[in-house]
């Protein structure tokens, strides 16, 4: 099959390049090993900021009185809703991404992507199967965030399981 223009990772570097150059009129395809949206929808900015919301929720609960609420009875986070609710917001806007890439007519190939010659992009699905991808440009957009710090929630004083968020990320 080919293309104009394939991007290689779905990422905010790489949706966005795909989404524009469709709407500028080329026929674009984006490669995807994991999932649509990239590192920042799927486990980094979206679902911490998800986890965060719970923590600040917690607070103010915690704090209610000096809003003026009273607030009786035990107030305790429930971690395993808590990752619930990060884990549908981060699904949440993948499909936004699955949609906006629809709506712009942007194929999505999932699979590892791999440069083997000139306009060339080599893909191997979960299966193992290999099929080779010619396009006029190709946009790397691959890049693995190294955080350099530990994440971590503590909600109740307590390290909790955060549904796959990473807590250290480094070059694969
Ligand atoms: C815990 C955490 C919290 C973060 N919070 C924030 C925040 O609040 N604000 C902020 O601005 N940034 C934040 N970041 C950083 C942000 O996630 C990254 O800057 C952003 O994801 C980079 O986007 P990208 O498109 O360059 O790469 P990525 O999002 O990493 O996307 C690259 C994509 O390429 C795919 N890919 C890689 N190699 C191949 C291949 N060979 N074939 C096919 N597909 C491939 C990957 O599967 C991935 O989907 C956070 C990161 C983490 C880990």
């Amino acid at each position: 099959m080919k293309y104009d223009i394939i991007v290689i990772g779905s990422g905010p570097g790489g949706y966005v390049a795909a989404i524009r150059a469709s709407q500028l009129g080329k026929k674009v395809a984006v490669v995807e090993k994991a999932e649509v949206g990239g590192i920042c929808l799927n486990w980094g900015c979206i679902p911490t900021k998800a986890l965060l919301k719970s923590a600040q929720v917690y607070t103010y609960i915690n704090h209610a009185e000096n809003y003026g609420i009273k607030v009786e009875g035990e107030v305790k986070p429930d971690m395993e809703a808590v990752v619930a609710r990060s884990r549908g917001v981060a699904d949440t806007m993948s499909k936004g991404v699955q949609y906006l890439f629809k709506k712009n007519n942007v194929d999505v190939i999932a699979g590892y992507g791999k440069l083997t010659a000139d306009k060339q992009v080599e893909v191997t699905d979960a299966e193992g199967n290999v099929t080779i991808y010619e396009a006029d440009d190709i946009i790397l957009a691959t890049r693995r965030h190294r955080l350099g710090v530990r994440f971590l929630l503590h909600l109740n004083g307590s390290e909790s399981d955060l549904g796959g968020i990473p807590t250290q990320c480094g070059p694969e």
